[in-house]
């Protein structure tokens, strides 16, 4: 288990993995949510976040053919609500649970993707019963299935958790993709969501501008998250999980971006404290 209020960061694992680690290794972040690498091989991933001295606090799925381009594209491809390739990726996330058990990571999480707004859509029903054989099987594990949040509203999100039912469904929640979804002020969703909030994603973004297209990702503190307001909140109503940085870009500046966002969130802690 991780200090309280640990600091994180997303890390994708290809190629060398004592490589991958050592942007962590090196900013002194104790812990990471990974993308595991294709091999899955749990032995080199474990020894080399231990190398490093990081922690793995989740293992992220994400499927082949996921297409993030704008809102209807990602909503026809993206999780495990598009019926055409729900069996495919089923079987992904059994092989990604087997991995979170051998590298003994207690959380698996994902874009689940656009559940119905309407509990009357035929398509409602299938899903809450895949997410309870999803979650029954990861508890023989004692392990914590993890929604990203985002690409519905915090009212139906929270339906559908309460419609699924099973204690080990918990959220990792994001407060810029409710912004980058157009979906939901960050702040009123953290209220209604808290109950069920197992992990957060520090992220910041800025709302769309043009229907049917997805805001822009910021550094951490640049977009309209509020993160003064959301990060003094979220402690406020007691949370002590991680606090797990999230910049989708690539190259040196996500790194000296993660860094700003690692200053501030320290900063939060201790004047929060
Ligand atoms: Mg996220």
């Amino acid at each position: 288990m991780p200090a309280p209020l640990s600091i994180g960061t997303t890390l994708g694992l290809s190629g060398d993995l004592d490589a991958a680690f050592a942007p962590l290794r090196e900013l002194q972040i104790p812990t990471a949510q990974i993308f595991p690498p294709a091999s899955l091989d749990a032995e080199a991933t474990r020894a080399a976040a231990e190398k490093a001295g990081v922690e793995i606090t989740s293992i992220i799925a994400h499927f082949s053919g996921e297409n993030y381009a704008d809102i209807p594209t990602v909503e026809r491809t993206v999780g495990l609500v598009p019926e055409m390739t729900r069996p495919e990726r089923l079987a992904h996330l059994m092989e990604l649970a087997a991995f979170a058990r051998a590298v003994g990571v207690r959380q698996l999480q994902t874009h689940i993707g656009f559940v119905p707004e309407d509990a009357n859509d035929p398509r409602y029903v299938p899903v809450v019963q895949m997410t309870q054989e999803i979650c029954d099987d990861l508890a023989q594990d004692a392990c914590v299935f993890a929604l990203e949040t985002g690409q519905e509203t915090a009212a139906t999100l929270l339906r559908f958790l309460k419609d699924v039912k099973r204690p080990n469904l918990l959220l990792n929640f994001d407060p810029a993709n409710m912004i980058l979804y157009g979906h939901d002020e960050p702040t009123h969703a953290l209220e209604l969501l808290y109950p069920y909030i197992q992990s957060i994603h520090a992220k910041d973004g800025i709302w769309p501008t043009e229907p049917n297209q997805l805001g822009s990702e910021t550094p951490l503190g640049e977009g309209d998250v509020n993160w003064p307001q959301f990060g003094a909140r979220l402690l406020e109503l007691g949370y002590k999980g991680t606090l797990t940085i999230e910049r989708e870009i690539g190259g040196p500046q996500k790194w000296v971006d993660v860094a700003k966002a690692k200053t501030w969130l320290e900063e939060l802690v201790s004047n929060n404290q």
